[in-house]
């Protein structure tokens, strides 16, 4: 056998990993989990994109090499889609890069961008894939805390002059995971202030930008002025369409990153299969009464879930977007051993907030990715062990 590189070992664990493990060693032993640890979506991709991919899987032309840096059909479908929904004008040719979904974007990003030992901004708690594109990286980051004081938005006052004279990147993710908060138009012009006045480089994953709830959409950061000369947002398929196994996605911004993003793909990638690009276009210029169908699912799990919660006396907060509910371990326990206990005595998985950073501990972190029945279920079985 052969040794890993050290590259390969310094990367930060992969913690779902384990939860994996947990819950089939739960399920091994005959229980019925409620798996609510994971982010994977519980329903199929809207038949009419299914039918666009079948239709453009049977052309010729799409079992070519697609071309280099992506079917221009889909990043002009991407630019009308950023104007219908957001009013933001982006070019096709120069402003949209297609991505192998959202994930590699984001791991890619630092390493298009900064140099090793270069500062990175990162979300503290957040999705564990910045780390690994701060690794791959070899840059060092600096965690902005999201507190509930502060409606989980990171408090840029609170950054020390000096970390943000270093910083050259800041990855944001609204609506959030984990905590379910959503951003306000304000707090990106704040951003825009703030990064441009460092010379900073925005990255906004807008992974959930198509699930807002109480008939608030989510904000993109390129609604805000100046957010172009200021980065790049990432938007993905796989939430707001159920297309996780779809592996699609799209940044759309600044030209110079957009140019970066499409350099680094040159050396590992030709591009994603044609006939999914196609059906990525179908899904952002075709009917869209799906993804409101998907929004609406999930603002109902929410309602139902939240409160039950309450009833059941656990003092929770109502996410506003996302598809998760991050949720306060009550006193006594830590993040981990809260979720094992649920895993254990209540069969119900959840994902502990320890494993999105320092600042998740005290929380657990539940997806919203089962029917309301089983979300009641899961309520009533936490009901049984008598904590709250
Ligand atoms: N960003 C966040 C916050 C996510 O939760 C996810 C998926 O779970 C992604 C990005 C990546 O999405 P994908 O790679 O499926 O496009």
């Amino acid at each position: 056998s052969f040794e890993q590189s050290r590259l390969l070992k310094s990367l930060p664990k992969q913690f779902f990993a384990s939860l994996v493990q947990k819950v089939n060693s739960v399920r091994a032993e005959g229980h019925d989990v409620i798996n609510l640890g994971q982010g994977n979506p519980d329903h199929p991709t809207p038949q009419h994109i299914v039918e666009s991919l079948k239709l453009a899987a049977d052309h010729p032309e799409n079992h070519k090499y697609p071309p280099f840096q992506g079917k221009i059909e889909l990043k002009r479908a991407a630019a009308n889609f950023y104007l219908r929904e957001y009013g933001v004008h982006l070019d096709p040719e120069n402003e949209i890069a297609i991505l192998f979904g959202g994930k590699a974007g984001l791991v890619e990003l630092p390493q298009c961008l900064l140099n090793p030992g270069d500062t990175m901004l990162v979300p503290d708690p957040g999705y564990p894939d910045y780390w690994s594109g701060a690794a791959l990286a070899k840059v060092h980051m600096e965690m902005m805390p999201l507190t509930e004081e502060n409606d989980f938005l990171p408090s840029f006052d609170n950054i020390p002059k000096e970390t943000a004279n270093k910083a050259k990147m800041m990855i944001l993710n609204y609506p959030n995971n984990p905590t379910g908060a959503v951003a306000t138009e304000e707090f990106f012009q704040q951003t825009v202030k703030y990064a441009s006045a460092h010379d900073i480089c925005v990255v906004h994953d807008f992974a959930y930008g198509g699930i807002g709830f109480d008939g608030k959409k989510p904000v993109s950061f390129l609604q805000v002025k100046g957010a172009k000369e200021t980065g790049v947002e990432i938007y993905t398929f796989s939430k707001t369409y159920n297309m996780a196994g779809w592996r699609v996605a799209f940044a759309a911004g600044n030209a110079s990153v957009i140019e970066a993003i499409n350099l680094m793909q040159d050396h590992m990638y030709v591009s994603l299969f044609g006939a999914v690009q196609d059906a990525a276009a179908e899904a952002l210029l075709g009917s869209q009464k799906a993804a409101e169908t998907i929004n609406a699912m999930y603002e109902k799990r929410r309602d139902v879930f939240i409160s039950s919660l309450r009833e059941i006396g656990w003092e929770v907060r109502s996410p506003q977007g996302s598809f998760f509910a991050w949720l306060k371990v009550p006193k006594g326990y830590t993040s981990e051993e809260f979720t094992d206990l649920l895993l254990e005595k209540a069969y119900v998985a959840v994902a502990p907030g320890i494993g999105f950073g320092e600042y998740g501990e005290g929380y657990v972190r539940v997806g919203l990715l089962t029917s309301e029945e089983r979300l009641r279920e899961a309520t009533l079985r936490i009901k049984e062990l008598d904590i709250f």
